[in-house]
């Protein structure tokens, strides 16, 4: 198990929920169609360097903040002789490099350089963890996971990686010393330690409970045309089955991250999941799950996980 696993940030997960329960903008489309994709592209990653687990210690995900700057580490994992950090993009099709600018082919529009990125967040890195005593070196990659993304006129100088040359590159790091101890066991506590969890470049759209599709979707391939039956939820569109509990559980820890306020009853999920017409059933599951408090009408579960 890698150190700090990867898991889909409270921004994606609102904003995939939205995406079903809301009229979007095309911006707020798009931006959750990145989000996917630039998830979909780590967890790709991911599943590459899972072979090294045993030999670094690898953390996902790390935001953090050096110098009053925040910034993010897709990947970054610590050797006995260095701090590799790689920075996964999901680009498709052509690009061009040229004069410190990188260019998309078909229409010429410059877009934010990545290596200027990844140099960034070396330098905030290293600072970071001069700040805490640590000198380790640190290597920084640009992982181009797309197999159908091409750059002409690519710098020499800069570690990019081309999705064709990721087994060669997962197989040049596991070559590399990895005699851990005790402080490189120090560096990780350290960045785990300061992992930020509330991102500050979250961007999601407004909503209100009124505005949104209540139902409950599918697990599998997230359509709304299900159907209940005696035990479990049916997905007419994909067939897929799930127990009535696990879909109640589901639609119900959707509804908290989107109102993590809301104070949680009977009739709430009720009325959200749709599809569950006996109450009895909902309550017995939120009873099974969560801490019911107060009394009568004014009694709701209690959603908040102490530990
Ligand atoms: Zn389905």
């Amino acid at each position: 198990m890698p150190l700090k696993i990867r898991t889909e940030s409270k921004e994606y997960k609102t904003m995939k929920s939205l995406y079903y329960r809301m009229n979007l903008s095309a911006e707020e489309k798009q931006h959750y169609l990145n989000l996917k994709k630039g998830y979909e592209g780590e967890v790709k990653f991911d599943t590459l360097t899972n072979s090294l687990d045993s030999k670094f210690y690898i953390l996902n995900d790390l935001l953090l903040k050096s110098n009053n700057t925040t910034f993010q580490i897709d990947s970054l994992l610590i050797a006995q002789m260095a701090i590799i950090i790689c920075e996964i993009k999901t680009y498709e099709g052509d690009y061009y490099y040229k004069e410190e600018g990188f260019y998309v082919c078909k229409n010429n529009k410059e877009i934010t350089n990545p290596f200027h990125q990844l140099q960034r967040c070396e330098t905030l890195l290293r600072q970071l963890l001069q700040k805490q005593g640590f000198d380790l070196p640190i290597e920084g990659n640009l992982i181009f996971i797309h197999p159908e993304f091409f750059l002409y006129q690519a710098p020499q100088n800069e570690q990019i990686i081309h999705s064709p040359q990721l087994p060669n590159f997962i197989k040049s790091l596991s070559m590399k010393p990895s005699t851990l101890n005790g402080n490189h066991r120090k560096i990780a506590d350290s960045l785990l330690n300061a992992h930020i969890t509330d991102s500050p470049f979250s961007q999601v759209p407004t909503y209100e409970y009124e505005g949104l599709r209540k139902g409950c979707k599918c697990g599998v391939c997230d359509s709304f045309d299900v159907v209940c039956g005696e035990r479990r939820i049916r997905c007419m569109t994909c067939g897929s089955e799930e127990p009535i509990e696990l879909a109640v559980l589901r639609c119900t820890e959707e509804l908290i991250l989107l109102f993590p306020k809301h104070r949680i009853t009977t009739n709430m999920i009720h009325d959200w999941c749709k599809v569950v017409d006996s109450k009895k059933t909902i309550r017995r599951i939120l009873l099974k799950h969560y801490k019911l408090t107060g009394h009568g009408k004014y009694s709701y579960f209690n959603t908040v996980i102490t530990g």
